[in-house]
């Protein structure tokens, strides 16, 4: 059972990228502003729905699904980073492994792991 795991990592490890690719996924880059309200991430002439498309975000050396995404200022209020007020319209991005918040006030996309307990927002960029 543990080889058998194993093996499947190595290979998710390698490829899933790659797959996703091949499967006719999109390489996106983007920065905090490249988001926009109402669930939107643009880029060029393009805007994706991040409610309706089936996005991953790389992070933290993996591709990570995007589960959903929730407004900022019910959540998380102001931004751990420069502490200004969310404004009007900003998100919160969680993935099937962390938290990701596109602070248009600094301009960081602020990310954190998630696990069992409540994420910490505090200290590190
Ligand atoms: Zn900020």
């Amino acid at each position: 059972m543990q080889d058998e795991e194993k093996d499947e990592e190595k290979d998710e490890e390698k490829s899933k990228k790659e797959r996703l690719v091949a499967e006719g996924y999109e390489g996106v880059k983007f920065k905090a502003s490249n988001f926009k309200a109402g669930y939107k991430l643009q880029q060029g002439d393009v805007e994706y729905d991040l409610q309706a498309k089936d996005l991953h975000i790389e992070f933290d050396g993996d591709v990570r699904q995007l589960v959903a995404v929730f407004d900022a200022q019910g959540y998380l209020r102001e931004c751990p980073m420069c502490h200004m007020k969310c404004p009007e319209g900003s998100m919160v991005i969680l993935t099937d492994h962390h938290m990701l918040y596109p602070c248009w006030m600094c301009n960081k996309l602020i990310e954190r792991l998630t696990g069992d307990e409540d994420v910490d927002w505090s200290g590190l960029e």
